[in-house]
């Protein structure tokens, strides 16, 4: 049997060197944290996007492709509480490829790292003889007092997610399905997953707060990616079944599409929307803070318990959801 992608990190993780003093943090959350001077750190992470496996040039627009290249990396720097600052953008093109889906892309690619105050540095060009690869690395910064880590969930907190979930993957399933905007309610689920806006000012929001415990932001899906925390903090989780913020026109699309809108909402990745786990004393005053400054709602899907594992209350039903959402190798 092939090991699975966590598998393979754990693996990396078993070979990997020991610290230095300054490295605060590496392998394991959505950054790396470098300690830097003046109270600040560093923090470090990268992503890629192959074609086919991550997106279809089929229905992605260029200008699109490369606001989402950015916007995944944007998302993890969001995800540990910290300022995005500066871009290096890896690009593996096939030869023959079109200078204006060069073009488009680097104006969506820039227009995002702009909209969220990071510069793009430096990179690397090389020829694919299979399809197109983007990898991008950004490095932001954060007070260290601040930063929010996987490993920090205790038993007690309540889990709160920044928005509805699995708008991503229906968006993906009617773009693979060759639906497009058939129906103006499918627009945004369309969007979600064409162009996820990353949490960056929510993100900062919640890191001054110095309400919150544990966050990571949803890239694989609820159900894995609770799981990776889980494991990082020595924890369990339970999630609520009704308390899942599913969308009317995520309902409406799954009704249309023969599809489980619950599945989408805890297996369906690419939502890059918060989690977090927070003291259930602050729960409140955390949600008025957000409603606040944002005029947004943070919502309480479960809580934190002792023990291992990802559990979904389904009535009267207990289901073991751990990794059950996207892998690249299973
Ligand atoms: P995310 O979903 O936020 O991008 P991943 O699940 O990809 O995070 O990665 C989890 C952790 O494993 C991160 O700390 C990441 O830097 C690390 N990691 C993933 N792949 C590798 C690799 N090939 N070598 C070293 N570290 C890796
Ligand atoms: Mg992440």
């Amino acid at each position: 049997m092939s090991l699975s992608e966590k598998g393979i990190i754990d693996r990396i993780r078993r070979h990997s060197q020991s610290g230095s003093a300054e490295l605060l943090l590496g392998i394991g959350d959505d950054c790396a944290v470098i300690k830097r001077g003046r109270g600040l750190v560093e923090l470090v992470t990268t992503d890629t996007l192959v074609e086919k496996v991550h997106f279809d040039l089929a229905w992605h627009p260029p200008e699109l492709l490369g606001r989402k290249a950015a916007a995944v990396n944007l998302s993890d720097v969001a995800a540990m509480g910290g300022r995005s600052r500066y871009c290096l953008l890896s690009l593996a093109l096939p030869l023959g490829f079109a200078e204006s889906w060069l073009d488009q892309f680097m104006a969506g690619f820039l227009a995002a790292l702009t909209e969220h105050g990071a510069l793009l540095i430096g990179g690397d060009t090389v020829k694919s003889v299979g399809g197109y690869v983007i990898s991008v690395t950004v490095m932001g910064e954060a007070p260290e007092a601040e930063i929010l880590l996987r490993s920090a969930a205790r038993p007690g907190d309540l889990i709160m997610v920044s928005g509805p979930l699995g708008n991503a993957a229906a968006g993906l399933e009617i773009c693979r399905r060759g639906l497009g905007c058939e129906k103006d309610s499918w627009r945004q689920l369309i969007a979600a997953h064409l162009d996820p806006t990353p949490e960056t000012v929510l993100g900062r929001i919640l890191a001054e707060s110095g309400l919150v415990n544990g966050m990571m932001d949803l890239s694989d899906g609820l159900a894995t990616d609770l799981a990776h925390l889980c494991c990082e903090s020595g924890v369990a989780a339970e999630i609520d079944g009704g308390l899942l913020p599913i969308a009317d026109n995520l309902r409406d699309a799954a009704e249309a599409l023969g599809c489980e809108p619950m599945s989408w909402a805890l297996s369906g990745g690419e939502d890059y929307r918060l989690l977090l786990t927070v003291p259930a004393v602050n729960s409140e005053k955390l949600q008025e803070i957000v409603r606040r400054e944002l005029g947004r709602e943070i919502v309480p899907v479960g809580r934190i318990v002792n023990g291992k594992g990802v559990v979904l209350i389904d009535g009267a039903k207990r289901l073991d959801i751990s990794y059950h959402g996207y892998d690249h190798f299973i």
